[in-house]
């Protein structure tokens, strides 16, 4: 299906549909019988994907012994997360690694990064997801020993770069990732939650049901639905670990400023089902898309609490943080 194309997409997801970027077949180790290139050798991809064996790359271990306070960080500034798409259309893709979501907008989500005296505004460009095929593992970031069953990125493009595609693949500052965790919660924590809270989020994992096979690429009409709404559970100024990174898939490029939120979103089990039910680059189920950690090496991680003793400008402001009560240990499977 012809569908144009943003000349800006060059993230994560997209990278692998640029046959520039991707003349050899990657994955991520699952079909060793096949010729796939497994994530240990993703620095043989292509002659710019190098960077996979660098020192910055992504996804990391976070722990709460290893990020630091930093008084330098505020709240994420998220404007126009509550707009809608042009016409109310989303266009939806398989692309045989993961679905991905984007839209047009009239007023672009933008997320603003400050920190200390340094500030940029980026573009929302596109979401996507990351799964395992049961829920002891999915997400590409652990965080205090646990890895989620689900992980959606939400990447965003800095506005300063956006006129040069080959300024920004150079700019280690050039995308700004939100990553957001998901916790399968229990039929009373779910019933517990607002039904507005869960509305979006259910609609757009419905869109993903119809990306089923790979390659598929449909634009859906939804009414309404915005960003803000798909991450209705989250606090207004939800605390985050922020450390600079890399894309996951090939190329690996190091421009990213990376914001993995602290606290999880809940999704049901029929909802989390949905992911491991679509099908890949190689006509098999999708059913793992992790890459696996990366070293720290000397990057340093640190943290927004919004927890509220830390002062600053978000005092007062904050509402009070989500707490999802973490899995029992018979229930917690990692
Ligand atoms: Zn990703």
């Amino acid at each position: 299906m012809a569908v144009a194309r943003d000349a800006t997409n060059n993230d994560d997801a997209l990278a692998d549909d640029l046959p520039i970027n991707n003349p050899h077949h990657w994955g991520y180790g699952l079909h060793p019988d096949t010729d796939e290139i497994p994530p240990a050798n993703w620095s043989q991809v292509s002659a710019d994907s190098a960077a996979c064996k660098f020192a910055n790359q992504s996804p990391i271990s976070i722990n709460d012994t290893n990020a630091l306070e930093d008084d330098a960080l505020v709240q994420l500034g998220f404007s126009n997360y509550d707009q809608p798409a042009q016409a109310d259309r989303w266009l939806i893709y398989n692309n045989g690694h993961t679905v991905q979501i984007n839209a047009t907008f009239d007023k672009k989500p933008t997320l603003t990064i400050k920190s200390g005296s340094q500030s940029n505004d980026y573009e929302f460009l596109q979401m996507h997801f990351h799964w395992g095929a049961d829920d002891s593992r999915g997400s590409e970031h652990i965080i205090n020993g646990e890895q989620f069953p689900l992980e959606l990125h939400l990447v965003h493009t800095k506005v300063k770069d956006l006129q040069d595609v080959d300024v920004l693949m150079h700019d280690p500052t050039g995308l700004a990732v939100l990553g957001v965790m998901f916790r399968v919660g229990t039929p009373a924590q779910l019933a517990a939650l607002p039904a507005e809270y869960l509305k979006e989020l259910d609609e757009v994992i419905q869109l993903v049901k119809l990306a089923k096979e790979k390659l598929v690429m449909f634009n859906a009409i939804l009414p309404g639905l915005h960003l803000t709404g798909l991450l209705a559970q989250l606090d207004a100024s939800p605390s985050y670990y922020r450390y600079s990174g890399s894309l996951t898939t090939p190329p690996c490029a190091e421009v990213v400023v990376w914001s993995v939120l602290k606290d999880p979103i809940l999704i049901s089990d029929e909802q989390l089902a949905i992911f491991r039910s679509l099908e890949g680059d190689d006509g098999k189920l999708i059913d793992s898309n992790f890459r696996p950690l990366q070293d720290l090496n000397k990057r340093q991680i640190s943290l927004f609490s919004s927890g509220g003793d830390k002062g600053g400008d978000t005092e007062g402001t904050v509402p009070p943080t989500a707490a999802y009560p973490a899995p029992t240990t018979a229930q917690k499977k990692y």
